[in-house]
């Protein structure tokens, strides 16, 4: 069935769940994927394009999930697809230095102010967990501060939830993380500059950065409230300590350039993912010289990579970039994400469900909440039960959401009107009927 009004049963997403389960672990890569937050059997791909996905049993879903963000451009863009081929025909991985990566680095470089110098890795996880080992050998300090309801990828430091008391240190989220290297990090609350002030009259001067994702996106979406990044800016000038941008998610998804550029904030350093590698894997952490040149072989922090500034990574995330830096580009993504946000606003208070919805540029989010969502405390007390309900009664109207009521979603170049129409009379009847 080719169609976003109504999907058949999915027995071969089934088959093929089973027959994953066997060998790899919960069936799945990345642990989402496996339906956890939603229930139900995860649903199989067998191919993407544009603003579509399809499963292995046929049926056709409007996605808004984009691969978790990098198809910003739609899924399959001819362009990006021919480049990818056209690099591969002459070499698929060298170890050594190409001219792409040099020309994909001054492309972001030059999209943000104060970034001198880049180092291309293949993952987030891997750029943030870098771009502290930098704040922690510019500083010489151990101490990291980062927020409850961020996620800035799976490095030991950074699974890590708040201890008893916001000044108290942190304590291991995951098994296998030592509680030492979780006693490194301080967890404050998102949106709580009082509470961050707080903690840098005790701790600042052994503060060596704090990390922030700038527009939160993995508690669900939640914006930054006025005040908020300018004050961490404020206390990390103040105490020397290094602010990082997380942008893995943000980063030429909600401006060209991302957050930093759109709040008009400079952080030290920043980490991206995602849209740089326009659906390969492509990471990258930048900032200025001062900083960047202690990275090895400039500097004495080590970092190092087999794969990373891949000659095909790169050309896929070169020809992205180049799209997205078209005129209007962001304009029309967020006249778009702003329109759906509203629509579905809209669509839960003519259901008289409580719904609060937010966008900015190629990105948004809904909270089955009556009150808008600001930290993690807020995300966790909003429907889940409801949200699962919602979500299996979209995908069985066609529409693909993340699995989880705590993930932002994904609008891409390739989204039209039409597609924004269906999505939204697919929530208009999917809030209805579970009234
Ligand atoms: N930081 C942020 C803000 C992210 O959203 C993610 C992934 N969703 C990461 C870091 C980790 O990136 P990766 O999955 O590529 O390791």
């Amino acid at each position: 069935m080719a169609n976003a009004v109504a999907v058949s049963t999915r027995p071969q997403s089934e088959k093929a769940f089973q027959r994953a389960r066997q060998v790899l672990v919960g069936g799945v890569n990345s642990p989402v994927r496996a339906f956890g937050g939603v229930g139900g059997t995860p649903v199989f791909v067998q191919r993407a394009e544009g603003a579509y996905v399809y499963d292995v049993d046929g049926n056709r879903y409007i996605d808004l999930v984009g691969s978790w963000g990098p198809a910003i451009l739609g899924h399959g863009h001819p362009d990006v697809v021919a480049a990818v081929q056209k690099a591969a025909t002459t070499g698929l991985s060298f170890g050594a230095p190409s001219t792409i990566e040099t020309e994909l680095a001054e492309l972001i470089l030059s999209a943000l102010p104060g970034h001198d110098r880049l180092r291309f890795v293949s993952t987030g996880t891997e750029a943030v967990m870098s771009a502290i080992r930098v704040a922690r050998g510019a500083t010489n300090r151990s101490l990291i501060l980062k927020f409850a309801g961020n996620y800035h990828g799976h490095a030991d430091g950074l699974l890590v939830a708040a201890g008893s008391g916001a000044i108290t240190h942190g304590v291991p989220s995951s098994a296998g993380v030592p509680a030492e290297v979780a006693s490194q990090t301080l967890v404050a609350r998102y949106n709580d500059l009082s509470e961050v002030e707080g903690i840098f009259q005790v701790r600042g001067d052994s503060i060596a950065a704090v990390v922030v994702e700038p527009i939160a996106g993995n508690m669900g979406y939640v914006a930054p409230v006025a005040g908020f990044l300018e004050g961490l800016r404020r206390l990390c000038t103040q105490h020397g300590t290094v602010l990082i941008f997380d942008e893995v998610m943000t980063g030429f998804r909600v401006a060209w350039g991302g957050a930093q550029r759109r709040f008009n904030i400079q952080p030290d350093l920043t980490c991206l993912a995602k849209v740089i590698g326009g659906g390969l894997p492509v990471g990258a952490y930048c900032g200025p010289a001062r900083l960047m040149d202690m990275v090895s072989p400039s500097g004495p922090v080590y970092q190092a990579g087999t794969l990373s500034g891949n000659p095909v990574c790169m050309a896929a995330g070169l020809t992205t970039l180049k799209l997205c830096s078209a005129s209007g580009f962001y304009e029309s993504l967020e006249t778009k994400s702003c329109w759906l946000a509203q629509e579905l606003m809209a669509a839960g208070k003519h259901a008289g469900v409580p719904l609060v919805a937010d966008s900015v540029g190629g990105m948004l989010g809904i909270f089955f909440a009556d009150q808008p969502v600001g930290d993690f405390d807020d995300a966790c007390a909003t429907d889940g039960p409801y949200f699962a309900r919602f979500f299996h009664s979209m995908l069985d109207r066609g529409i693909w959401l993340p699995p989880s009521r705590f993930e932002a979603w994904f609008l891409s170049a390739a989204h039209t009107e039409e597609h924004l129409q269906r999505i939204v009379d697919a929530a208009t009847d999917s809030l209805r009927t579970m009234a």
